[in-house]
Order: structure tokens, then sequence, then C-alpha cells
């Protein structure tokens, strides 16, 4: 076990949280006078700054303790939250691999942390010897991992993501968004043994509640209590747990659509592998495919000529796009106007 507190910036350790009017008060019972709201109406308290009933939800689902749970506006809140825990603006540094999800980079540049980006192998696994001599970096305090990884979408090699937590004097952050679409599974266990290590997973894709923005990340009981101190006192709308909330409930119909999804993801992949205009079409471990394509700009085009919004790659990985698996008419409408290209 690592001594965690000092990888958190000073001002975080001692700062003074916001207090919540009704800190001092448990219970849904009262009159409540304490925090200026207006008497009427159906939507007039504040919700729930701790998300409770939604973390003992999450808690039985995901087996994870409550007290090992943080909830945040989206994942991306969580990654912000990330940075400005333990980095200090202009001196400490993070890490994360190339090409990965683009909001390392942007949260990174937001909190003047620079950010060390070691490419992935050919095959977009990590490559361990390139990676090797960051790991005594002067001031690196944050690697992140995306893993199935965005916009790749192969799960990474799970020795090596732990041989990592193992290795580095520093905080690991998971980014699981698509873990319910892979084969692998999920790292989150390994928090009840690595308190270095922080695991993401969201709302947003398996559970179909992107619009409710809710992040979830598995930690250290420690950290969540300075995640807790740092986050605005009510990060996630009453609203929102609710909408999670009664998702959990559909969980059974959520995993039946998942398999769905993964079964209409390999009908697509065969396909797209037959295709002419398709060279290569990535495993993938999502709910989306990389395709590299003879020309992805004018593919890409032609598909939102055709209302068919993809992501188009290409500066990123040459000639590639981004497509994410739909319904199955979805999908046929995709193939429809790819096989009307004449390239
Ligand atoms: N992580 C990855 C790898 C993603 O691809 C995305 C969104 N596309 C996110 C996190 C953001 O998730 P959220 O909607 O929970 O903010």
């Amino acid at each position: 076990m690592t001594d965690i507190d000092k990888f958190v910036r000073n001002t975080v350790r001692s700062l003074i949280p916001y207090s919540c009017a009704r800190d001092e008060f448990r219970g849904k019972d009262g009159i409540f006078m304490d925090a200026n709201e207006n008497p009427y109406g159906t939507l007039n308290r504040y919700p729930d700054p701790y998300q409770q009933d939604l973390k003992s939800a999450i808690s039985r689902i995901k087996e994870i303790p409550e007290e090992n749970i943080f909830l945040g506006n989206g994942s991306d809140e969580i990654i912000d939250l990330c940075f400005r825990v333990f980095c200090n603006p202009g001196v400490d540094k993070a890490l994360t691999f190339f090409p990965t999800y683009g909001m390392y980079e942007v949260s990174a540049a937001i909190n003047d942390v620079e950010l060390f980006k070691v490419p992935l192998s050919d095959d977009f696994q990590i490559d361990f010897e390139k990676l090797l001599p960051f790991l005594e970096a002067p001031n690196l305090k944050i690697i992140f991992i995306c893993t199935p990884n965005n916009p790749t979408g192969n799960a990474m090699n799970g020795n090596i993501v732990e041989t990592i937590i193992q290795k580095f004097n520093g905080i690991v952050v998971i980014d699981e968004a698509y873990i319910e679409f892979s084969e692998q599974p999920s790292i989150k266990t390994l928090t009840g043994r690595y308190n270095n290590l922080i695991v993401m997973q969201t709302f947003s894709k398996a559970m179909g509640l992107a619009a409710a923005r809710i992040g979830m990340a598995f930690m250290d009981s420690k950290v969540v209590r300075y995640f807790n101190k740092m986050k605005p006192p009510y990060n996630i709308s009453a609203i929102n747990q609710k909408a999670a909330l009664s998702c959990i409930t559909h969980i059974e119909l959520l995993k039946k659509r998942v398999r769905i999804i993964k079964t209409e993801r390999e009908r697509l992949a065969s396909i797209l592998k037959k295709m002419s205009i398709i060279e290569k079409v990535f495993p993938s471990d999502s709910n989306f495919l990389l395709v590299k394509t003879k020309d992805a700009d004018l593919i890409y085009s032609w598909l939102i000529e055709n209302k068919i919004v993809t992501r188009n790659r290409n500066k990123i990985i040459p000639g590639c796009i981004r497509i994410t698996v739909g319904t199955k008419s979805e999908n046929n409408r995709l193939i429809t106007a790819l096989s009307s290209i004449k390239l």
C-alpha cells in the first residue's frame, strides 16, 4: 500500500470544503429552512450531495463497497478532478498513450499539466519498454490507461496494466468506459489491493444514459474523501440520480441490449471486411469499430451527405474512421450507403 496523501496537492490536503446546509441532518421528513430553497414545487430541494441511494444501488450491481465509489458529472468531471486533486499546475506531469481518448489531453491543458503521450504498438497495445523510462520521470503523478481504448476499440493486455499499477509510484487511472462490451474482465476488483488505482466506468455507454451525465469511479475510500472535498456540492442533479436508479432496475434489459450490440458489431465487421473500399477492420472490445479505408475523408463526407454521422479519425490514425454500432436497421443503412461508393 502506498502513502496516498503524499500524491495529493498540499492545497487539497488542507482544504476546508464547502459544507452543505443539510450536512448536519439525515432524513427526508422535516421542515427545511436551512438552504434558502423555495418551499413550493417538486424539484425545489437540493439533491443528496453524496448520492447515497444511487451509490447503494451501484454497490450492489458492481460489488464494490459504497465507501469506495465516487460519482461525477460524467467521467469527464472525474478526469478533471484527477488533475485537480493530484497535480500542481505548471509543476506536475501526467502520462497517457497515443492514440487514445482526447479528454485526458484537453483536461491536462486546462489544468496546466504537461502530458506525456507514449505511442501504442502497431496492434495498439502498451509497449512496456517504451513506457519504462517514463515511470521514473520527476513529478509524474498520474498515468491514464483507456481499456478498451477509444478510438482503437481494443482492450489492453491485463498483465501489463497490473504491472504498471504495481511499479508506478503514483496514481493509475483506468478508464473502462466500454468494459461491458469486452470479453476482458473489469479491473475494478483490484481497487481493494492497490490504493493508487482509480477505475472509471460510466452510465453513458452500456447503461444507455449519456444524457444524464453520470460517471463512476472506484477507488480507495481515502481518495473518495479527497474527491468529495473538491467536487461542486451538488454535482449530480436529483433528476439524473433518479434516472440512474431507474436504469439499474432494468439492468437485465440493458445486458440484453449489450448482447445485441455485440452481435451486430460482429455482423457489421464481417460485412465491412468484404468491402473493397475498406482495408482493415480492427478487432473491437467496445461498441464501435475502427476501420481503415482507402480514402477516409471522401467516405466520411459521403456518409454525411447521406445523413450518417461517423467519426473521421484520419488525422489521428491515417485512413481511419470510427463507426459506432447502431441498431440493425441503422447498420443496414450504413452498409447500403457504403456499398454505393465507387472509388
Ligand atoms: N472515457 C472514454 C474512453 C470515452 O470514450 C468517453 C466518451 N466518449 C468518456 C470517458 C466520457 O464519458 P462520460 O459520458 O461519462 O463523460
